[in-house]
């Protein structure tokens, strides 16, 4: 598989927000196009602790690729899991599930993301799954809603606190956002749907390294969001470092005390810290060039790879003039290299000329609960209510597709004059399926089979996303 014409061929990989956001700009251009996904899914990670809580369904904040890119006759859209970049030969091989391809590029994006990062104990994700796909966001639901079914029929009462403690750890906007609907959940939406246990007596910890919640939001809007937390009764445990996780629960060193607790509980969640696509690691490797510590690329001030300036590295995987892994950084990323590129093939501009990318910051921010969000723009702080509508209005300003939109209003109206949520289906494999093709992997490793031919990324040792260049 290699180019379809003799137009100027980029290849982008990754269709989130990098990747689409460039891929968009691409429109009726005098470009051939082909965007890569190993999902057929655009994800917009932000909501996925309402797919978690039950507010949203995956659908809502996952629609197709395919389906977003369906009037731009120049994209092509492949599924299939990116390998191997070779960065001096111009090829991108892709796993289409058994066969791969290759696609030659005049032009490449690279949009790969994060995945989660366990800082090295990858063992722990077998019990607290992290926040970073659909799967992960169904397992979550599963896992919430299955401790409310158990806690209804055991009659052990130690065993009905462990299931009904939840932990969640990392105290950033995805562990303050789960947190805070976990607490809506327990004391508001299920209230009156179990007989045996009263759900209120759920207690739900936050455990975070640092000295606040919402670091990146400064020291005030932190305070206000953890003080709205502890309203809704969350307990919030700083400076301190998770040391394990097992099936029984969570191990937590206090690094003020230097003391140890452990604390029983079913449902884990991993919120803590993020790891750039291994992807990044394998293309700077090629350019000489090192990776910093979470594994993102240090690029030029047009976001090229080195001396590399048909190499653009985008969103998450980029390490640049210190700028957070949020959505706007990648999708602003993603439009400038796509006008560069557009630039030099439309005006023949070199790159020598081209401008230097800036990036304009339009502020971040977390809802705590319903009604409740926290803003920072520059230096404007906005808290509160305030806070929520801004939220809301961003939010659906940046949900791709009409449908999609217009849902998420309605469920978010719903949601805030009904208790009730529609969106708790829990199933079996939900549950089960990650740490279950886990093992047969394992198992086929050791029996030297392969019984499924798509490879996944569940090898824990490896981090969860190291599958496209370490197989
Ligand atoms: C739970 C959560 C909440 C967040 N909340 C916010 C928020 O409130 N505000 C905010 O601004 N940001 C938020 N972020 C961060 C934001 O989502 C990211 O910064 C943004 O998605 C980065 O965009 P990206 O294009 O770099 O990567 P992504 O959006 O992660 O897209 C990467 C794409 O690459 C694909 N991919 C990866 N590897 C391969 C491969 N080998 N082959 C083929 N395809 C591949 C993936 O399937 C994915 O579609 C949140 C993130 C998470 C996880």
């Amino acid at each position: 598989m290699t180019r379809t014409t003799n137009r100027h061929h980029v290849v982008i990989i990754g269709a989130g927000f990098g990747g689409l956001f460039a891929a968009k700009k691409f429109k009726n251009e005098n470009v051939q196009v082909t965007i890569v996904d190993r999902t057929n899914h655009h994800l917009f990670q932000p909501l996925l602790y309402q797919v978690a809580t039950g507010i949203l369904s995956e659908g809502e904040i996952a629609p197709s690729i395919r389906q977003i890119l369906a009037d731009q006759d120049n994209v092509r859209v492949v599924k299939g899991e990116v390998r191997n970049v070779d960065i001096n030969e111009q090829t991108v091989t892709a796993d289409l599930g058994g066969t791969d391809a290759v696609l030659n590029y005049d032009s490449l994006i690279l949009a790969a993301g994060a995945g989660q990062s366990y800082f090295g104990n990858e063992q722990f994700a077998e019990f607290a799954p992290g926040m970073k796909s659909v799967d992960d966001a169904l397992e979550i639901r599963a896992r919430v809603t299955g401790a409310f079914e158990r806690a209804e029929i055991t009659t052990d009462p130690e065993a009905r606190k462990r299931l009904l403690t939840f932990v969640v750890v990392g105290a950033g906007p995805t562990g303050v956002e789960l947190a805070g609907q976990l607490a809506e959940m327990s004391h508001r939406t299920l209230r009156d749907e179990f007989r045996e246990i009263n759900t209120e007596d759920t207690r739900i910890l936050l455990i975070d390294g640092g000295p606040q919640v919402l670091a990146p939001f400064g020291k005030r809007l932190g305070r206000k969001a953890a003080r709205r937390l502890e309203d809704l009764g969350v307990d919030i445990v700083l400076n301190s470092l998770v040391t394990d996780v097992s099936k029984e629960g969570v191990r937590y060193k206090d690094m003020k005390t230097e003391e140890e607790h452990f604390v029983p509980s079913y449902a884990k969640i991993w919120s803590a810290g993020v790891a750039a696509s291994p992807l990044g690691k394998h293309v700077a490797e090629q350019a000489g060039i090192e990776v910093d510590r979470a594994g993102r690329v240090p690029v030029n001030d047009d976001l090229t790879l080195g001396e590399h300036r048909n190499i653009f590295i985008v969103g998450d995987m980029m390490s640049k003039d210190r700028l957070p892994g949020v959505a706007q950084v990648a999708m602003q990323g993603g439009q400038y290299a796509a006008s560069t590129i557009l630039d030099e093939v439309n005006n023949g501009t070199a790159p020598e000329g081209r401008v230097p990318f800036s990036y304009f910051d339009k502020g971040s921010m977390a809802i705590v609960s319903r009604f409740n969000a926290v803003v920072k723009m520059n230096k404007a702080e906005v808290s509160g209510f305030f806070g929520w509508v801004m939220w809301l209005v961003l939010h659906l300003l940046y949900m791709v597709g009409f449908r999609n939109r217009a849902v998420a209003a309605f469920s978010w109206g719903l949601n805030s004059v009904s208790r009730r949520r529609w969106q708790l289906v829990a199933t079996r494999q939900q549950l089960h399926a990650r740490n279950a093709i886990r093992k047969l992997r394992d198992l086929e490793d050791k029996e030297g089979i392969r019984s499924i031919e798509v490879r996944d990324n569940l090898r824990f040792g490896e981090g969860r996303d190291t599958r496209a260049v370490s197989d």
